[in-house]
């Protein structure tokens, strides 16, 4: 998209409704926020959006790639825009301490009792983009085009994207000319943090099972050791970075977990890797994956291994890359909103994202960008003390408690401005 911001829009006349808005738009969040549902189970919070939506005159597809929900509001000619938030809480025990606080418990796949809490702050994207559909749909007399909102299942598990992609999110919906959105962050509310660009690092996890043969630690000779197998593969994956990533590109190859053996005497038969993977650049992730299988692969063979490794890659994220024209565009129109000092540049996030999927699914760009949550007071005392990594509770710390005003406002009225910049005013009457 590369037309000009449409000059006929009444942005105020849409935004006015927002002034009123702060008691529903508090209901809601907290409402979600003592309500946390974990990847794949957001029941609860996919039929109140389903509602909410439906209500205000979109068309609702619900159970889209399990708990996804999209709403359709076509609104005459004009282009399509995209507006997502994710909905998934986390196996979190919250220690927040807040009025609202969750006290909802779950038993993990590993067994684990602990608590669920939205410490990623998905209940802040919910609320936003329902009230920003509220605002355009009863603003839809302003502007003329389609708004698809999507509330994305699992994005924890980097798998909510894809599942709904993969389950015809472009055949129920039409497809965009951009997707937009946004992620609260540990930074003081009421900013916004833009960046062009590779903007959230992909992630990759690679588990790799490396099969030896066992035997008496006395008798080498007779087996093949996975032990310093697992050692010569683990130095290798070093060279990665270090030999084959460009000086001017990004990445991390972390070996995490490393297990083989029961006992000092006995040579196992196998030996399993835990492999994380950081990357700003598709061809980089493309590269660094296929060296790490090429290694494992080529260490086994020369240990002489009895059959090949098992290689597994999950929980797949692939960078969210903000494309640059675009990015300015939204920024420029932000800025003008907001003022300068409010969008700020937060630079390439090391955390990850799955929202990229929705667009190169339909090959648009993608605009997403970071919302202030913490409290403004507390965030300028941490940084004249130099203390904000201490102090300010990242996202996924049991402790992470966004404050609702003017983080959810803030969260409204970005995802509207930027939205109607995309959209065509409405036809003369
Ligand atoms: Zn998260
Ligand atoms: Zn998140």
């Amino acid at each position: 998209m590369t037309a000009p911001a449409a000059p006929g829009i009444d942005v105020e006349a849409v935004l006015a409704p927002l002034g009123s808005m702060r008691q529903n738009l508090h209901a809601t969040y907290v409402d979600l926020h003592a309500h946390p549902e974990l990847s794949f189970e957001e029941h609860r919070t996919a039929a109140l959006a389903a509602e909410r939506l439906a209500a205000l005159g979109f068309v609702v597809h619900a159970g889209v790639g399990g708990t996804g929900v999209a709403g359709v509001l076509v609104n005459g000619d004009g282009p399509c825009v995209l507006l997502r938030a994710d909905m998934d809480a986390l196996p979190v025990t919250e220690d927040t301490g807040l009025p609202y606080a969750s006290t909802v418990r779950t038993t993990t796949t590993d067994g684990v009792e602990s608590g669920v809490m939205h410490a990623c702050g998905h209940d802040v994207h919910v609320t936003a983009l329902l009230g920003a559909a509220d605002l355009l749909g009863r603003g839809r007399s302003a502007w003329s085009g389609t708004l698809v909102v999507v509330l994305q299942p699992a994005e924890e598990l980097g798998q909510g994207a894809r599942a709904m992609v993969d389950d015809g999110l472009y055949d129920r919906v039409p497809r965009p000319d951009i997707v937009l959105g946004q992620h609260v962050a540990p930074v003081a509310a009421g900013l916004l943090g833009v960046h062009g660009g590779p903007a959230f690092a992909g992630t990759d996890t690679v588990d790799i099972r490396l099969v030896g043969r066992g035997g008496h630690g006395s008798r080498p000779e007779a087996t093949v050791d996975p032990v310093v197998l697992a050692a010569s593969t683990v130095m290798r994956l070093q060279t990665i970075v270090s030999r084959e990533v460009a000086a001017g590109d990004a990445a991390v190859v972390t070996v995490g977990t490393l297990h083989a053996g029961t006992k000092e005497n006995i040579i196992p038969d196998e030996a399993r890797l835990g492999v994380n993977v950081r990357s700003f650049d598709e061809a980089v992730r493309g590269r660094v994956l296929a060296a790490i299988e090429r290694i494992a692969r080529g260490e086994a063979a020369a240990a002489g291994t009895p059959q090949p490794p098992e290689i597994t890659t999950r929980d797949a994220f692939p960078p969210v890359i903000n494309d640059p024209t675009e990015t300015e565009r939204t920024r420029g129109v932000l800025a003008a909103r907001f003022g300068a000092e409010r969008v700020i540049d937060p630079g390439p996030v090391s955390g990850s994202e799955d929202v990229g999927i929705l667009a190169t699914a339909a090959g648009v760009p993608i605009v997403y960008w970071l919302l202030g949550g913490w409290d403004p007071e507390a965030f300028r005392a941490a940084v004249e003390a130099g203390t904000v990594d201490q102090d300010i509770p990242s996202n996924h710390s049991p402790r992470f408690a966004p404050v609702p005003h003017p983080t959810l406002e803030t969260g409204v009225e970005a995802l509207v401005v930027a939205a109607l910049d995309r959209l065509a005013p409405a036809a003369p009457a």
